[in-house]
């Protein structure tokens, strides 16, 4: 049933000192509505529980890009057009700017933020993997200042975070070291476009002398929140690229992932396509290895 707009209240204070005391001044009380692609597809099914929103499209201390030597820092307003579109970060961090293309169509690009798909939590949050194996920081803010927290840390259970009721999302921070890593990110749905994912995996690793010398590995939509898989990643140190190594990665992912079951696909069956994603990087990586 659709939600009824007189329900709900809605502010667009403007700038950030403006919104950071209203929350302040109650908190847990007003809900931010960032591109609203969330909020207003929970509003059109009645499901919208929030009475007071807070607007932070427009506010233009949360959205900006910037670089720097050594780290590319994104605001939280951010919309994955934006992304799409920032030469410095299609090559330094191209998983991004490829997950970015996932996010619906390009009308719903153009208005979903990076911290409305964060803040949100899905599990399948097409975001989610790459931020992972980049070692983003996310950067909150409040009245009270400003903190960070590694993403790995951030979400905390099904869409539940580590925020406080006053806090926002203000930014993404991602350092910029992955030049000489090999990086794999792939989504597998029902279909390419507009499908919300069944798995996605993304990985980063540096090979030297045949062996894996540095890995990271992240899924979305496995578990309950997108996670590092970092037993799989420990297992995997210091070993050769090679068909044994492929065939002990694809049994390291079974046993640590603590899969989901839901409408979308079964637990057994997220697992063994993760677990198949996992083999297809290291065989990137092998070939890879073996044409140098
Ligand atoms: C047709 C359609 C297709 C979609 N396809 C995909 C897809 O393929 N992959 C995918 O990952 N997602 C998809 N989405 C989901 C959605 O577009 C993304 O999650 C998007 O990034 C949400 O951003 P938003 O700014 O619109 O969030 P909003 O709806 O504005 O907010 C979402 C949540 O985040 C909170 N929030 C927003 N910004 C902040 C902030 N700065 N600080 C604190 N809290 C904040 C809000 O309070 C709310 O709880 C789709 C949505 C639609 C409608």
């Amino acid at each position: 049933m659709r939600g009824n707009a007189e329900a709900h209240e809605m502010i667009a204070p403007g700038s950030l000192p403006a919104v950071l005391e209203l929350i302040a001044a109650a908190p847990g009380k007003w809900t931010p509505i960032a591109g609203g692609t969330e909020l207003m597809v929970a509003h059109a099914s009645g499901r919208l529980e929030a009475q007071k929103l807070v607007s932070l499209w427009g506010i233009p201390e949360l959205r900006f890009t910037e670089s720097s030597a050594g780290a590319v820092s994104i605001g939280a307003a951010t919309t994955f057009r934006d992304l799409r579109a920032h030469a410095g970060i299609a090559s330094q961090l191209p998983l991004l700017t490829r997950a970015a293309g996932w996010i619906g169509s390009i009308a719903n690009q153009s208005r979903a933020t990076v911290g409305g798909n964060l803040v949100n939590g899905s599990p399948a949050a097409d975001s989610s993997p790459a931020l992972l194996v980049y070692d983003a920081e996310i950067e909150v803010i409040s009245v009270r200042g400003r903190r960070r927290i590694p993403y790995s840390s951030f979400h905390t259970g099904y869409k539940l975070n580590a925020m406080a009721a006053d806090e926002l999302l203000f930014a993404v921070h991602l350092p910029l070291r992955f030049g000489r890593h090999r990086q794999y990110l792939r989504k597998v749905g029902t279909r390419r476009a507009m499908a919300i994912s069944k798995v996605a995996l993304a990985g980063t690793a540096l090979v030297e002398d045949g062996a894996i010398g540095e890995i990271r590995i992240a899924a979305a939509s496995l578990a309950p929140f997108p996670t590092r898989l970092y037993r799989t990643e420990s297992a995997l140190l210091g070993r050769l690229v090679n068909a044994t190594t492929i065939e002990f990665a694809h049994k390291a992912l079974l046993a640590e992932a603590q899969s989901i079951d839901d409408i979308r696909s079964t637990a057994e069956y997220r697992k063994r396509v993760a677990a198949n994603l996992l083999e297809e990087f290291l065989m990137e990586l092998r070939a890879g290895a073996a044409s140098k």
